[in-house]
């Protein structure tokens, strides 16, 4: 039997997606990596400048305290207009543990009077795999995705995390949380990560 696959991740939104993005492999939660090893996995401090420092950072420490393969994403929001903000600052651009709400309200005053040509942004995601124990030892097997997207300037749709309701996928003419996690599934930054990785992870999981 192959060893299960722990999320390096808390964010249950992506927790969600990252589920269904690999239907065919037994996969834990942090919470339940941490009731099989019977300690608690504090949270990963994410002081890197760059998503694959701060994906290869998670993965790593989780593999690490569970000695199991880890996978972690990171990810967030470029904005054209405000230099690539709030970039890997995403999850806490209205400030440590801001809401998502306070998130999306904070981009909505920074991009005040940006006409709609000039709101152009991109969604990157960053898979990382990390398996410190186990063969991959210091090494870390990656991926990115992206996903081309318009800020709008008010909210539409009830669906997804985060920045959803605000990016506007023009291909499909509604925002990722109109989408619903089906279609978002296919088209979003994150699975395109997945489908860039998911050779390479069949395959490690498969190699006693
Ligand atoms: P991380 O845990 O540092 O990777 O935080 C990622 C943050 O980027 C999330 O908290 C969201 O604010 C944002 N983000 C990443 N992916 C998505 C997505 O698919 N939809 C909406 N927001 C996202």
């Amino acid at each position: 039997m192959t060893r299960p696959l722990v999320f390096a991740t808390r964010n249950q939104g992506k927790l969600v997606e990252l589920r269904q993005l690999l239907p065919d492999i037994a996969v834990l939660s942090v919470d339940e990596a941490a009731a099989r090893i019977g300690r608690e996995i504090p949270d990963v401090v994410e002081d890197a400048d760059t998503f694959v420092g701060n994906a290869t950072k998670k993965a790593r420490e989780v593999s690490a305290i569970t000695g199991l393969p880890a996978l972690a994403d990171d990810s967030g929001l470029e904005v054209d207009a405000l230099a690539g903000a709030p970039g890997v600052f995403s999850a806490r651009y209205a400030g440590a543990g801001a809401s998502d709400a306070a998130n999306n309200a904070k981009l909505l005053v920074a991009l005040t009077g940006v006409p709609p040509e000039r709101r152009t942004a991109r969604f990157r995601a960053c898979l990382a795999l990390a398996d410190v124990t186990g063969s991959l030892g210091a090494n870390v097997i990656t991926a990115e995705g992206t996903a081309e997207g318009v800020i709008l300037d008010e909210p539409r749709g009830s669906g997804g995390f985060g920045y959803d309701p605000l990016f506007l996928f023009p291909e499909r003419g509604q925002t990722f949380a109109e989408l619903g996690v089906g279609t978002k599934g296919d088209l979003s930054h994150r699975a395109k990560a997945m489908r860039a990785i998911k050779p390479r992870l069949l395959a490690y999981l498969a190699t006693p």
